[in-house]
């Protein structure tokens, strides 16, 4: 076990969009901060940041402002995390984690105050409130029904531009669809490897060239987003200059390169404001030290290391990020013990039909906060006066059905940065 006196203003435990945006807005305002936390929903997401899309879920009522749905939500449940900050607090926090994503190359674009509708992998169309600078041509075509074409390549699996152009056909008779080879070439293709190819200009030139002879009136390309991994705003320009039409990248399915991209970010970013990052390792076990510090295992055996902070910010995530453990006798919360809100019992967790429109109890299972954001124990109070809460792990929402995850986890914890240095 390795350890030094190093004593940190603030440990935060998680790196999905909760745990980055807390380790974020904490380092910009002066904290020194250590994060940890291993692989979240943010490697797997379409980066598309969600604020409030759906409410009621069991009407499946689609919102194209996010504001009204988040109060309509907060009516149903007044317990919802939303309840805890303001339509101003939320819309800063997107607005500084966008800024920030900017500032390293991840350009984000959106309506003001609304959702812009985009397409899913698969040609569905969802309602979101921010998405990568390189996705906008398409919220465009998808709105005006412009002429397009979807383009697809020989072995890349999970994104078929003829399946998505068929489940549009209806509302969208100018769009279509062509598979090519990609640059240098035949067997399977991953999307970070592709990502990377065309990091070189010379293989977009190719690319261009293959693509060239489809476009008989056609005024927007969709690519999968493979249109490089730091700089795909420059390859998306430099695209639209050797076709002559306006370009775009539609998510593939997940893993994606938009956790990539943005993990990047973030890779990059942290550092340059001094937080120490402790990645792919886990809190394995906290300690009350004097004066309130609280120490921290971190990873376990050989490669085990101790972190001591004055507060901490708990950005664990639900049963995908680990945040959460489902037990035989009910939903455990594993670093601090917290207790967990949850169905009485473990037979209510699920409706009978697993896609009842309802969605399942267990999906807003998480812990309590106060109004200050600190998880509360048995007695009502909170657990430690210097420990806050974020993102997914908190009960009442059902994020995934809500569509309101990534905004949930920023909004979120920028109150518990902002409650920790108030
Ligand atoms: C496939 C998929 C697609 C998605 N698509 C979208 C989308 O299009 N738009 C959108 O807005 N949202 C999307 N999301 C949701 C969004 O990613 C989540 O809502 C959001 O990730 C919740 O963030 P979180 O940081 O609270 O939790 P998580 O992302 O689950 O992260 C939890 C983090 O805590 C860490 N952790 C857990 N236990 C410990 C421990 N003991 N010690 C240290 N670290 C720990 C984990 O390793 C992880 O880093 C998607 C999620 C998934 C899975």
């Amino acid at each position: 076990m390795t350890g030094n006196n190093t004593v940190y203003d603030v440990m935060v435990i998680g790196s999905g969009f909760a745990g980055m945006a807390a380790t974020l807005f904490a380092a910009r305002r002066g904290l020194s901060v250590v994060q940890t936390g291993a692989t979240g929903g943010i490697d797997f997401s379409t980066g598309f940041l969600d604020l409030m899309g759906v409410h009621p879920i069991s009407e499946g009522k689609r919102w194209s402002d996010p504001w009204q749905a988040i109060d309509a939500a907060i009516t149903d449940f007044p317990n919802h995390p939303y309840a805890l900050m303001s339509h101003d607090e939320i819309a800063e926090s997107i607005k500084e984690f966008t800024d920030f994503l900017g500032e390293y190359g991840l350009k984000y674009v959106g309506k003001e105050q609304q959702n812009t509708c985009i397409m899913t992998p698969v040609g569905t169309v969802k309602r979101t409130y921010r998405i990568h600078k390189t996705a906008w041509n398409g919220a465009v075509a998808l709105e005006s029904k412009a002429p397009t074409l979807i383009v697809d390549f020989q072995g890349l699996k999970g994104f078929s531009a003829r399946q998505l152009v068929e489940n549009r056909q209806k509302d969208w008779p100018l769009l279509r669809s062509v598979r090519v080879s990609f640059p240098g070439s035949s067997g399977e293709l991953f999307p970070e490897h592709m990502a990377w190819t065309l990091a070189d200009p010379k293989h977009r030139v190719q690319l261009a060239e293959t693509v060239r002879p489809q476009l008989e009136q056609v005024e927007y390309v969709g690519f999968p987003a493979v249109l490089g991994l730091t700089n795909p705003a420059e390859v998306v320009a430099h695209l639209e200059e050797l076709l002559g039409v306006k370009v775009f990248e539609v998510p593939t399915m997940p893993p994606s390169i938009a956790g990539p991209r943005l993990r990047s970010v973030f890779d990059r970013g942290l550092p340059n404001l001094g937080v120490k990052t402790r990645s792919q390792k886990m809190v394995t076990a906290v300690r009350m030290k004097d004066h309130g510090v609280m120490e921290f295992d971190i990873g376990k055996g050989g490669g085990m290391n101790t972190v001591a902070a004055k507060s901490a910010i708990l950005a664990s995530g639900r049963f995908f990020g680990k945040g959460l453990k489902a037990g035989r006798t009910g939903v455990l919360e594993p670093v601090f013990n917290i207790p967990v809100h949850q169905p009485e019992r473990r037979e209510d967790w699920h409706q009978k039909e697993f896609f009842d429109a309802k969605g399942h109890p267990v999906n807003m299972a998480g812990i309590e906060v106060d109004a200050r954001l600190r998880p509360l124990g048995e007695d009502g109070k909170p657990v430690n006066e210097r420990l806050h809460a974020a993102g997914a792990i908190l009960a009442h929402h059902d994020w995934m059905r809500m569509k309101c995850g990534a905004g949930l986890a920023i909004a979120t914890a920028y109150k518990a940065v902002r409650e920790l240095t108030g």
